[in-house]
């Protein structure tokens, strides 16, 4: 009899671990559109799109290479609803007993798996550098696990950007030259927008009509959904955006969605590229002299440092970790984050942009959305929902511990050292959001007091058990206490003042 070789919508590798196990002169592909993956929160629509029409493309691809493919889109009347459900259907049909699966990044997924009557040999992601047991050994008898350790063995690793045992350039890290605010007249590269195929065509006609009431835009809809689509979307990066990759990583700028950044999110999560291809295609600019070291190490860092720490801190987790609330945090998420007016301009350019694109690059996310729920004390599990819906790069193992790990500090500081917590000065220094907005950045207290700059201090007086003994946090309550009583106490009277009539449905 045959097996079944499960593909999920985000496992679209050729050289995925299921496929590789797999016979193609016997087993049958799986591969399904279904309801439960669509509807578990309420994606944005571009990313709906974007996973439906990739699997199609890839479903042909694996097709055109002689693989018998037991595809079923979303409008099959045959259609079984989940992904469980639809492995019993195809069993039913070819007599297989057996599925072969690469493991889900998503612990929902995975117990569903784990639940069917079938035969299930579920192997590991390795698409990933590294492994979920290297990381948990690396991880043992830390007391605290910091990217900047793992990223350095990664390097080792890898042997990327090095020369022999030592970091090129003589430095692992060169954020110190990286990080500058945005000049006035900075232009930025245009980013390649792939126009809808047939194919895409289709996809998008039927997440018009089935998902047209979630939050977003589907259209205009211009992300790659195949491979050779995403290989010219990093060719452009790496020449029109990465010299200047580092430079500009933190800053924002209102109607410039993207900047500097790659857009590469999406198809390095479906599988279209992979992480080393990725990281060594960017290491040769460097080498060919196209790009300066503080860019490519910068890029880099992201790619083999951040997204491979963020997958170990998932693996390590479970289940249990989307669970975390260390701090506490109960009130629920404002309307704003939906799109309710607000005249904050930074969230209003932040939100409105995640609308039309699904898309934000870190510091919109870090600094702005994740910093605003944090300081207003928003329940972490709404928080983490909101990422996993609207973004269309967002899949559990790497949505989860970015927001409820390095931006909530709900897991009490796993992935973070401090809270990512600032007042709008910070939000100022990096962008040009607070001209032009109904707050005054400069205003600490009274009417038109920048809320951040209230809540930050709101914040830090309601977590001061936990913060006070940081070393890094010390100094600024220090700084606090310093000031007058009086000052003090009309700060945080304002901070409550503003959430109450937030929480009351006001536009704040
Ligand atoms: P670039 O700035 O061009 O970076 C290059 C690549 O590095 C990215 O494509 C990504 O693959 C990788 N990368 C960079 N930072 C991270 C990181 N912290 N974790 C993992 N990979 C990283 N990224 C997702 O892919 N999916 C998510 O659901 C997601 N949710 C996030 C939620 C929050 C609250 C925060 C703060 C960050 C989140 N990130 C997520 C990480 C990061 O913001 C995005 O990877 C990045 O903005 C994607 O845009 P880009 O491809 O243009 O990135
Ligand atoms: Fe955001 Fe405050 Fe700046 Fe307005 S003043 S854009 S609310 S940081």
């Amino acid at each position: 009899a045959p097996r079944l070789i499960l593909v999920l919508g985000d496992q679209l590798s050729e050289t995925g671990a299921s496929l590789r196990a797999a016979d193609p002169g016997r087993d049958v592909v799986v591969m399904a559109e279904v309801m439960s993956e669509a509807t578990y929160v309420r994606h944005h629509p571009q990313k709906i799109a974007l996973v439906f029409a990739a699997m199609r493309k890839f479903a042909a691809r694996l097709a055109a290479g002689g693989w018998r493919v037991a595809y079923a889109r979303l409008d099959d009347p045959e259609n079984a609803g989940s992904i469980p459900a639809e492995l019993l259907r195809r069993a039913d049909a070819t007599g297989a007993r057996e599925v072969i699966a690469t493991r889900p990044g998503d612990w929902r997924l995975m117990a569903a798996l784990e639940e069917t009557p079938l035969r299930m040999r579920l192997l590991d992601d390795d698409r990933f550098i590294c492994r979920p047991r290297d990381f948990a050994a690396w991880a043992k008898g830390r007391k605290n696990l910091r990217m900047e350790w793992f990223y350095r063995e990664m390097r080792r690793r890898t042997g990327l950007l090095m020369e022999g045992d030592s970091p090129a350039g003589g430095r692992w890290n060169f954020d110190a030259e990286n990080r500058k605010p945005p000049k006035a007249g900075l232009s930025f590269p245009q980013p390649p927008a792939f126009a809808p195929d047939a194919t895409v065509r289709a996809v998008l006609d039927l997440v018009a009509q089935r998902f047209g009431a979630h939050f977003g835009e589907l259209e205009p809809f211009t992300w790659p959904t195949d491979r050779d689509q995403a290989l010219a979307l990093l060719h452009h990066f790496l020449r029109h955006a990465l010299p200047r990759f580092g430079d500009y990583q933190d800053a924002m700028v209102a109607g410039q969605p993207v900047m500097f950044h790659s857009l590469l999110s999406p198809a390095l999560n479906l599988g279209l590229l992979s992480p080393l291809e990725v990281a060594r295609a960017a290491e040769a600019e460097w080498r060919a002299g196209r790009a300066p070291l503080n860019a490519v190490e910068g890029f880099i860092r992201q790619i083999i440092g951040w997204r491979e720490f963020i997958r170990g801190v998932w693996s390590l987790g479970g289940p249990g970790y989307l669970r975390r609330n260390a701090l506490g945090h109960r009130r629920k998420l404002p309307a704003f984050y939906w799109g309710a007016p607000t005249r904050m301009r930074c969230l209003a350019e932040v939100v409105g942009q995640t609308r039309r694109r699904a898309y934000a690059h870190h510091i919109q996310r870090l600094m702005v959305a994740g910093n605003f729920a944090l300081l207003a004390g928003v329940d972490p599990a709404e928080v983490h929902e909101w990422y996993l819906s609207v973004y269309a790069d967002a899949f559990e193992w790497v949505e989860a511990p970015n927001t409820l790990g390095m931006s909530q500090f709900a897991d009490g500081g796993v992935v973070a050292s401090k809270p990512y917590v600032s007042s709008g000065a910070y939000i100022d220094r990096v962008s040009d959001y607070c001209r032009g907005c109904g707050y005054d950045v400069k205003a600490k207290t009274g009417p038109t007091a920048c809320p951040f700059n209230l809540l930050y201090w709101y914040f830090l007086d309601r977590h001061r058990e936990r913060f006070a003994a940081n070393p890094r946090m010390g100094p600024i309550y220090r700084g606090w206490d310093r000031r007058e009583e009086a000052t003090r106490a009309r700060i945080l009277g304002e901070a409550e003042a503003f959430l109450a009539r937030m929480e009351a449905g006001e536009e704040v």
